[in-house]
């Protein structure tokens, strides 16, 4: 994903994705070794490249992944509960220090994260936070980014959920997970 300029959480009201598929074109999704790992094993290897030192996901000729697919006029993910954890978490950037001099730091759970988002994402609206990303959509991103969640229901679109054929119930996983 192409990073144009990141804006503290702070300064944006909330974010919804418009599934427009925009951050899926002409994007280097680099792979971490459990990204790797997990899609080898349940996709098989012709999805990956290597580029350079780093495997990273096929683009098909029209320059999108080859995970993107088109529902209902909409761009949605394949492979939405096994994405790669940068496309968990894209537009929003999580780091353990701050990374610039900015009102960035978000409490989680007695631990300090600095959020930042990709401007690049046209779901984005500037404001106040609202509560909904506050008690919701950030919590929620602090999570994926910490490994500890796998299916999302506030850091996605909302056509993710109902997409997957093999999507299990999402109240009962939330309440496993204690969300
Ligand atoms: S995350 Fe942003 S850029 Fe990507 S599909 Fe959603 S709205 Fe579009
Ligand atoms: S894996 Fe899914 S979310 Fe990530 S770039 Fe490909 S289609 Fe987009």
């Amino acid at each position: 994903m192409i990073i144009n300029h990141l804006i503290p959480w702070s300064k944006v009201k909330n974010w919804r994705c418009k599934m427009c598929g925009k951050c899926c074109f002409y994007s280097r999704i680099p792979l971490s070794f459990e990204d790797y790992a997990t899609i080898v094993s349940k996709y098989g290897e012709v999805y990956v490249v290597q580029d350079q030192n780093l495997f990273v996901l096929k683009h098909k000729k029209n320059g999108s992944c080859v995970f993107l697919r088109m529902k209902e006029g909409k761009y949605t993910c394949k492979i939405q509960e096994d994405k790669p954890l940068v496309c968990k978490l894209f537009p929003f950037r999580v780091y353990l220090y701050p990374k610039f001099k900015d009102n960035s730091e978000f409490k989680y759970k007695n631990k300090s994260y600095y959020v930042y988002l990709d401007l690049s994402c046209s779901g984005i609206k500037l404001g106040a936070p609202s509560e909904e990303l506050i008690s919701k959509v950030l919590p929620e991103v602090i999570e994926i980014y910490e490994r500890k969640l796998i299916f999302q229901k506030y850091s996605t679109s909302y056509l993710s959920h109902s997409n997957n054929l093999n999507f299990p119930n999402l109240k009962i996983l939330y309440s496993a997970q204690g969300l």
